[in-house]
C-alpha cells in the first residue's frame, strides 16, 4: 500500500494512493496505531493534491557509515555497533521543495538514503519483532554540510540545517527492506547506486538497537545511512534519491531561502 500525505485546498490530509493514481483520504495513521482508516470522501486525483513530506516525525535517528561498499570506500573499519544520530522535526522538507545551501558552510552534499517510518511506539523491541512496529519505508536526503561535519566533533549542526531532511514521495508498505536498489541522481546524472544488501545493521536491527535506547514515536523516521558516491551540491541543483518499489523524491537546491519563506 501506498501512504501519502498532501495538501488539498489548503488543508493537510493524509491519504492511499490507488492503481488509478487517485487518492483515498484516510485518518492519520500515525493516530490510530499505523492503521490505515478510510474516510467516506470522493476520491481525489493525484494531479489535483500537493504532495508533502509523508509524516511529520517527533525526531529523525539516522545511521552513519552502515554500507559495508561505504565503508571499503572511505577505507574505514566496520563499526560493531550503529553509529547514530539525530536530525530536529525542522529539518524536514517534502518534494519538490528546496535545499537551502547555508552561508556558513562551503560543502554542502547529498546522501541519498532508505528511511524507515515508525507505526507504533516503540521501545525495547526484540529484532524478531521490529517488523511490526514499522508502517513502511520512504526516499530520504541525509543532506550534510561536510565541513562543519569535520570542524565540529558533534555532528549536530552540519546535520540540522533546515531543509537538510527531505522525506517522500510517499510510505511503501508491505516490502522487504533488504534487497532494494537505491540511487542518487544529480541533474539526472547517476551519482549514487548500491542495494540494501550492502547495509552493515539492516532495518530491523537498527529498530530494535534504536528502541533500546530511546521510545520511538508513531511516524519518527530512521535515516539508515548512505552508500558510496556521496558529493557536493551547488545552487541550481536537482537531486534526485530513487528506491526501488518506493518511488523518486526530488527536490532542487538554492542558497537562498525566498521573502514568502523567511515571512513564514
Ligand atoms: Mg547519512
Amino acid at each position: 500500500m501506498v501512504i501519502c500525505r498532501f495538501a488539498f485546498r489548503n488543508k493537510v490530509h493524509f491519504g492511499v494512493l490507488n492503481h488509478n493514481n487517485q487518492v483515498l483520504i484516510i485518518e492519520n495513521p500515525f493516530k490510530v496505531n499505523g492503521e490505515v482508516v478510510e474516510l467516506n470522501h470522493p476520491p481525489l486525483d493525484l494531479s489535483e493534491v500537493r504532495l508533502l513530506a509523508p509524516t511529520v516525525p517527533s525526531k529523525i535517528v539516522a545511521v552513519g557509515l552502515n554500507y559495508f561498499d561505504h565503508a571499503k570506500e572511505l577505507n574505514m573499519e566496520v563499526p560493531d555497533e550503529p553509529i547514530i544520530f539525530l536530525k530536529p522535526p525542522t529539518s524536514v522538507i517534502g518534494p519538490e521543495e528546496k535545499i537551502v545551501l547555508p552561508s556558513q558552510s562551503q560543502r554542502v552534499d547529498y546522501e541519498a538514503e532508505l528511511a524507515i517510518v515508525i507505526g507504533k511506539e516503540a521501545r525495547f523491541v526484540p529484532i524478531e519483532k521490529a517488523r511490526d512496529y514499522i508502517l513502511g519505508y520512504t526516499c530520504s536526503n541525509d543532506v550534510t554540510a561536510r565541513d562543519l561535519q569535520e570542524k565540529d566533533i558533534q555532528w549536530t549542526r552540519a546535520k540540522s540545517f533546515d531543509t537538510f531532511a527531505p522525506l517522500g514521495p510517499w510510505i511503501v508498505t508491505d516490502i522487504e527492506p533488504d534487497n532494494l536498489k537505491i540511487e542518487l541522481f544529480l541533474n539526472s546524472e547517476l551519482r549514487q547506486s548500491s542495494s540494501s544488501h550492502n547495509l552493515i545493521f539492516d532495518s530491523y536491527q537498527l529498530v530494535s538497537f534504536i528502541s533500546e535506547i530511546m521510545k520511538l514515536n508513531p511516524g519518527d523516521v530512521i535515516m539508515t545511512g548512505t552508500p558510496p558516491g556521496v558529493g557536493a551540491l551547488k545552487p541550481g541543483d536537482v537531486v534526485e534519491v530513487k528506491i526501488e518499489k518506493i518511488g523518486v523524491l526530488k527536490n532542487y537546491v538554492t542558497n537562498s531561502f525566498s521573502v514568502q519563506e523567511i515571512g513564514d
